[in-house]
C-alpha cells in the first residue's frame, strides 16, 4: 500500500513552528517510505481567513524543501485540494450514514438547545445534546424537511461500551462512549463540520497516516466512529505532543513566540530551521545532530517519535544555526550575505568577500552582521584598556612601543596583501624580541576598537587598506601617549 499522508494546515497569515514540524514529519513518513506528501487548504473557517495566507503556505513548503505530490497549486487525482471547493459533497456523505442509522436528522431549535446547556467546574457552559430528534419517526422527519424546517445532522454516537483506538505516538486511547456528543455533521446551512469534512476527506484522499497536533486526541475517537460508521479503514494516527516555549506553556504566536517568517526574517537559515524542528520531537537512533533534509529522509523512522513536549531552544538552534554558516561552501555562503554586507558596509572601497570569509566562522545568525563589521567603517570610541591582554602578555606600555614600531615598517611595504603585511610584522616581532601577541594585538586593538573582532590584525590591516591602517594607529598611539 501506498503512503499517503497530508499537511493540512488552516491558513492563518503565518507558519507556526509546531505548523511546520507537523508537515516535516508527514513529509517524512511519506518521503522515507517512498509515499505521497499531499497539501490540502482547510480553509472553511471564514472567521480566521486572512488575505495572502495561502501564498505564505506554498511559499513555506517552497522555501523549506517539503515538496508535495498534490495540492491546490499542482493539482493530482483527489481534488479539488481546497477544503472550500469541496463544500458540495459532503452532505451526500451524511446522508449514507442517515440511511445506515449512524446519523440522524435534528430539527431542534437555538432555544432548545440553549435550554440543555449547564456549567462545567470551569463555569463554561457546555451541552451534551439530550437526543430528543432520536425518536423521530420517519413521518416526523418528512413533514418537517417538506415544511422547509431547518435542521442539522448528528452523529449517533453509541450509548454504552467504549471506543479504542491505536496511536502511534502515545499508545492504545479509550474513552467512554457516554462522554461522547451527538456532533454535528452537517449544519443547518448545509455546509459541514470542519470534524466531518476532516474526515471524509482523509477517507476520499486515501490518507494512510493522518499526522497532527495532539490536541486532536480528544476528537478522534468521534472521527474513528465515523471511520467505522461509513465501513471505512481509520487511517494510522500520529498525534504529536506540542512544542513549549517553557516548561508550562505552549509555543504561540499571540504570545510572542517567533513564527518561521520571524526566524527567516532574523537571519536564521532555512536549513538549519528544518534541521532543529525535525529534533522537537523525533530523534534518531545515534546521536547526530545536524541532518541535511535528505539525510532526515533516509533517517526517519516514525518509531523515533515521542510523546514528551519539547522546548523550542532559541539557543540550540542558534547554535546549529552558525554551524550550517560554518559548513557552508564559500560561494554560496558569500551568495546569502551579500546583500547583508552591502548594506551593511558603507565603504565602497572595502572587500565584501574578504569581509564574509572573516565572517563565516564567527556568525550565528544574519542579523549578526552589522554589529560585526561596523568597525570597518568607522573606528569606534574606545578606552585604551582594550591594549591590555593577559593572554597576549600585553600592557599599555608595550602596547604603545609596538604600535610606534609598526608604522614605519607599514609604511615600507610596497605591495599590499596579507602575505607582505604577514612577513613584515612577524620580521619586527624577531626584531623586537617581543612576543606575537605583544605586536598583532596592539594591531588588531587599534584597527577595530573593539574588544574583539573577526580576524586579526593582518586580516583587518589588508582590508582596511595601507591608508586606513597607518591612520587608525596613529589613533591608537594618540591615545596610548596621553
Ligand atoms: N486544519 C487543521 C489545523 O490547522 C489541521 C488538523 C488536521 O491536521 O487534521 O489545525
Amino acid at each position: 500500500m501506498e503512503i499517503r499522508t497530508r499537511f493540512a494546515p488552516s491558513p492563518t497569515g503565518y507558519m507556526h513552528i509546531g505548523n511546520l514540524r507537523t508537515a516535516l514529519y508527514e513529509f517524512l513518513i511519506a518521503k522515507s517510505q517512498g509515499g505521497k506528501f499531499i497539501l490540502r487548504i482547510e480553509d472553511t473557517d471564514q472567521e480566521r481567513y486572512v488575505e495572502g495566507a495561502t501564498e505564505i503556505i506554498y511559499n513555506t513548503l517552497k522555501m523549506t524543501g517539503l515538496k508535495h505530490d498534490e495540492g491546490p497549486d499542482i493539482g493530482g487525482n483527489y481534488g479539488p485540494y481546497i477544503q472550500s471547493e469541496r463544500m458540495g459533497m459532503y452532505l451526500q456523505y451524511a446522508l449514507q450514514l442517515v440511511e445506515k442509522g449512524e446519523a440522524y436528522y435534528c430539527f431542534c431549535t437555538k432555544e432548545r438547545l440553549e435550554s440543555l446547556k449547564v456549567s462545567n467546574k470551569e463555569g463554561d457552559a457546555f451541552a451534551k445534546y439530550d437526543r430528543h430528534c432520536l425518536s423521530l419517526s420517519k413521518e416526523e422527519i418528512q413533514k418537517n424537511l417538506d415544511a422547509g424546517m431547518p435542521y442539522v445532522i448528528r452523529q449517533k454516537m453509541p450509548n454504552e461500551g467504549t471506543t479504542t483506538f491505536h496511536d502511534v505516538v502515545y499508545g492504545d486511547i479509550t474513552v467512554d462512549n457516554s462522554e461522547l456528543d451527538d456532533q454535528i455533521l452537517i449544519k443547518a446551512d448545509g455546509f459541514p463540520t470542519y470534524n466531518f469534512a476532516n474526515v471524509v476527506d482523509d477517507h476520499l484522499m486515501e490518507i494512510t497516516h493522518v499526522v497532527r497536533g495532539s490536541e486532536y486526541l480528544s476528537s478522534t475517537p468521534k472521527y474513528n466512529l465515523l471511520y467505522d460508521a461509513f465501513g471505512w479503514t481509520a487511517p494510522e494516527y500520529v498525534h504529536l505532543p506540542p512544542v513549549m516555549r517553557d516548561a508550562h506553556n505552549k509555543l504561540s504566536k499571540r504570545h510572542g513566540d517567533k513564527s518561521f517568517e520571524d526566524l527567516v526574517r532574523e537571519g536564521f537559515l532555512v536549513e538549519a530551521i528544518v534541521n532543529y524542528i525535525a529534533l522537537l520531537g523525533w530523534s534518531p537512533s545515534d546521536n547526530q545532530e545536524i541532518f541535511s533534509l535528505d539525510e532526515l529522509i533516509e533517517k526517519f523512522t516514525i518509531s523515533g517519535l515521542s510523546k514528551s513536549p519539547s522546548i523550542f531552544d532559541i539557543k540550540k538552534l542558534t547554535w546549529m544555526n552558525g554551524e550550517y554558516i560554518k559548513n557552508m561552501e564559500f560561494e554560496k555562503y558569500f551568495e546569502l550575505v551579500k546583500p547583508r554586507l552591502e548594506e551593511a558596509v558603507k565603504t565602497k572601497t572595502l572587500d565584501l568577500r574578504k569581509i564574509a570569509a572573516l565572517l563565516q566562522k564567527r556568525l550565528e545568525t544574519l542579523n549578526d552582521i552589522p554589529r560585526l563589521v561596523d568597525f570597518f567603517d568607522t573606528l569606534p570610541e574606545y578606552g585604551t584598556e582594550l591594549y591590555i591582554h593577559k593572554k597576549m602578555k600585553t600592557t599599555e606600555e608595550i602596547a604603545l612601543t609596538a604600535l610606534k614600531a609598526a608604522v614605519p615598517v607599514i609604511e615600507g611595504i610596497d605591495t599590499w596583501n596579507e602575505e607582505t603585511i604577514h612577513d613584515k610584522l612577524l620580521a619586527l616581532v624577531a626584531e623586537l624580541g617581543m612576543k606575537n601577541g605583544q605586536l598583532l594585538w596592539p594591531v588588531r586593538t587599534a584597527l577595530s576598537g573593539e574588544p574583539t573582532s573577526p580576524g586579526g590584525a593582518i586580516e583587518l590591516a589588508d582590508i582596511l587598506g595601507k591608508e586606513e591602517t597607518l591612520r587608525r594607529i596613529a589613533v591608537g598611539i594618540e591615545k596610548l601617549s596621553k
